[in-house]
């Protein structure tokens, strides 16, 4: 049976909100708090060691099973079908559905929901092909609802 329509807005550039350098992150923390010293070393201690704890992971919404990066956004402007949706280029822990041709608003493609490994939550759904030349750049990825995943401890 063919599904409705489902929403897909061309993303516009996304600025990569991952890349706010180090220095930016720890003055808009001293602008929050009137740091001493000695604070501002506890604050560049904890953000160093952030980032080299790894990278940040979104989970399933509904058992926590990590399944994509932040790292691997592509853009954040796609809708899904309840709401705002992310563009990712890697995805884990997810299982496939059947392919099945969508229309969606900015053509023609054929598309495979993806469902949560461990508790087959409906995460998003993969570009298997896209018909559009302009819209080729989608195949291979990976649709996440933003309601969907959960920022893990980040
Ligand atoms: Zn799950």
């Amino acid at each position: 049976m063919r599904q409705p329509p489902t929403q897909d807005v061309a993303p516009t550039p996304n600025r990569n909100e991952n890349s706010a350098p180090i220095v930016a992150r720890i003055l808009s923390i001293l602008r929050l708090r009137n740091l001493s010293v000695v604070g501002l070393r506890v604050v560049v201690v904890v953000l160093m060691a952030a980032e080299l704890v790894g990278p940040r992971v979104y989970s399933c919404c509904n058992c926590r099973n990590h399944i994509c990066l932040h790292d691997d956004i592509i853009s954040k402007a796609f809708q899904g079908r309840n709401g705002r949706a992310f563009l990712f280029s890697h995805a884990m822990n997810v299982v496939m559905g059947p392919k099945e041709d969508r229309q969606l608003m900015t053509g023609l493609h054929t598309v495979a929901d993806i469902y949560c490994h461990d508790c087959r939550e409906v995460l998003g759904w993969k570009y298997e092909r896209a018909d559009e030349e302009a819209q080729k750049y989608k195949e291979g990825k990976f649709i996440f609802e933003k309601s969907k995943i959960v920022k893990e401890n980040w």
